[in-house]
């Protein structure tokens, strides 16, 4: 029978944390896809692909140290992951011309948003 513990650690947390990496990459990689399809359908493709360059906001990762620190919730620490700049995400999706990019953004802070809660009560 396998061992409870790997590394002193239960095993069922390691696999909750694999489970919230599938979530987390999943959702910043193919569910904007299925929205793209679902809210852009005539230009679907484009819209997954310029859905996919809003995680550009990542980039203030490298502001911050230690770089990536996977305990850390991103939401309210990063600079373009304030308050300040989910209200600028959110206000791009009032013009069609924005539409695209504020999904995007908006669903980038609610799948980081979804880790956060994960970290506090998982
Ligand atoms: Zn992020």
């Amino acid at each position: 029978m396998p061992s409870l513990y790997r590394d002193g650690i239960p095993r069922y947390i390691l696999e909750m944390d694999i489970l919230q990496q599938i979530i987390h990459y999943s959702g910043h990689l193919l569910i904007p896809g299925l929205i793209a399809w679902l809210l852009f359908r005539k230009n679907w493709k484009s819209a997954w692909l310029i859905m996919l360059a809003t995680m550009i906001i990542d980039l203030d990762h490298l502001l911050a140290d230690p770089i990536f620190d996977s305990d850390r919730c991103g939401i309210e620490f990063h600079p373009l992951h304030s308050y300040y700049a989910i209200g600028v995400y959110a206000i791009l999706l009032i013009s069609p011309k924005t539409r695209i990019v504020g999904v995007g953004l908006v669903f980038h802070i609610i799948i980081d948003y979804l880790d956060c809660m994960w970290m506090e009560y998982l």
